[in-house]
């Protein structure tokens, strides 16, 4: 994968090419033999690092070590050559790649790849906002027409530094059209946006906060129709409920900062792409192997990289991301079907509950992954995950005063937390998008994101009932 010039291949560097050959395809084997055979649960756990990665490399560490090193020492100066043309695998300097950072990409590929019969890749990179952006810029560049006419398509109902970095750094500091899609369940909106200038289709789902959801399915066969990716933001879902690549999509961005881990330790993104995607950009590269392409190239000049730190803490978060999700995403029912039926709430939009408009879509494509294999329920369970919003009744102060009111859960712009946590988006998420932009995505004033934890749900309901009473 190489953007710069073509290099030489020297007698000594062919070696070191050779012996690496070897092990990449013992690599794809193991993967293709044995990793891709195990449960959900089971990559989770231990992705790619084995048993003798840990011995012959490691001295037999169990965990994978956190590699707090700026850069890689070569044999000489053909392994240097041959590792800086990238033709053997190499980290070289920890902006590229980084041992930990290897560990927590094929762990992500793997999981968002579940079930999914062809190859994914992934990018890991120091945000969410880093991955969203890393995965649309290859899209938007000037083709080698030289015509600057671009455009793209995405969902209306999205995370407010996503609509902040598609209208204002986009659209308005670049030129670049954003046509935002305001209904996503109506295809014929998402085709009617489409001309010969549109690049790729930008989907979140679930959305955040508003729930809003769209048939993947059919948003991946319209985009295809046309020659054109579909970049899904599946921060919401993560791949224990929802894996949109085994639907169609063609690359996936995460905030690994949200429920992917659930500590809350830190910022952390990832960008997971099947191989051979679907695009009308004239680049061979960009196409085969997308995460590696921008691994390689753009990230690599950009600099968004993600700490070797941050990498194994999150890897370490994510073993257990089936559990979790389930056992969050059961607590958010209790919680939606008590708000549901309080006489101070308005609405509650909570996907789970049979009588939110989307329902029956979301439970098309939401599963908890493996339930058929758990010993638990042994058939298919839907799960929707911990993200859930609610209006509270009456004028926005009360729903100001409900939410000062509150004593477990914590008032934070956070959400995938393993603790209970909301939020009025209007005034924190969304509040720099203004009144039209809330109007566009849906966002009342009253609504509150709350973002159920892993506590026993009769104490959360608990906390919310007390506060909605002092809000009467
Ligand atoms: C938080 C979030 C992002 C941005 O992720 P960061 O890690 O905060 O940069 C993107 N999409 C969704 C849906 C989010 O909730």
């Amino acid at each position: 994968m190489s953007k710069d010039n073509d290099v030489e291949i020297t007698k000594g560097m062919q070696e070191y090419i050779d012996h690496n050959n070897k092990y990449l395809s013992d690599r794809n084997r193991y993967i293709r033999d044995v990793v891709k055979k195990w449960r959900f649960d089971t990559i989770a756990v231990h992705g790619l690092y084995t048993v003798s990665d840990a011995i012959e490399d490691y001295q037999g560490a169990i965990i994978e070590p956190i590699f707090m090193s700026t850069a890689q020492a070569y044999r000489d100066s053909d392994e240097m050559a041959a590792a800086l043309a990238y033709k053997i695998p190499t980290w070289c300097y920890s902006r590229i790649a980084n041992p930990s950072t290897y560990y927590y990409e094929w762990a992500l590929a793997l999981l968002e790849g579940y079930g999914y019969d062809g190859e994914t890749s992934c990018c890991s990179t120091s945000s969410g906002m880093a991955a969203i952006t890393t995965a649309v810029q290859p899209f938007l560049r000037v083709q080698k027409d030289g015509s600057k006419l671009r455009n793209f398509v995405a969902t209306a109902q999205c995370y407010g530094g996503t609509f902040q970095l598609f209208t204002v750094c986009l659209m308005q500091e670049q030129d670049i059209e954003c046509r935002w899609v305001v209904d996503p369940t109506d295809i014929n909106e998402w085709a009617s946006k489409i001309d010969e200038n549109t690049r790729f289709l930008y989907g979140e789902l679930p959305s955040n906060p508003q729930q809003g959801f769209f048939d993947i399915k059919a948003v991946a066969d319209l985009a295809h129709s046309h020659n054109l990716p579909l970049i899904c933001d599946s921060t919401v879902a993560t791949p224990a409920l929802l894996r949109p690549i085994c639907h169609g999509a063609d690359i996936v961005v995460q905030s690994a900062t949200k429920s992917l881990t659930t500590s809350g330790f830190g910022i952390g993104g990832a960008i997971i792409a099947r191989k051979n995607l679907v695009a009308n950009i004239d680049d061979d590269q960009l196409k085969t192997d997308f995460a590696l392409y921008v691994k390689y190239y753009q990230n690599r000049n950009l600099g968004t990289n993600l700490h070797p730190m941050q990498a194994v803490m999150s890897l370490n978060d994510m073993r257990t991301l089936r559990s979790k999700m389930d056992l969050m995403s059961r607590n958010t029912m209790k919680v939606a079907q008590f708000l549901e039926k309080h006489s101070l709430i308005d609405s509650v939009q909570y996907l789970g509950l049979p009588n939110h408009p989307l329902h029956d879509l979301a439970r098309k494509y939401m599963w908890l992954v493996d339930s058929e294999y758990d010993d638990q329920y042994g058939k298919p369970v839907n799960r929707y995950g911990h993200l859930m919003s609610f209006c509270v009744k009456g004028e926005p102060e009360k729903t100001r005063l409900f939410f000062d009111s509150l004593q477990r859960i914590w008032r934070a712009t956070d959400l995938g937390r393993i603790k209970s946590v909301a939020t009025i988006p209007a005034i924190s998420t969304h509040q720099q998008q203004g009144e039209e932009g809330r109007a566009l995505a849906n966002i009342p004033l009253n609504m509150v994101r709350l973002c159920v934890g892993a506590e026993h749900p009769a104490d959360i309901i608990a906390d919310l009932d007390q506060a909605l009473h002092k809000a009467k």
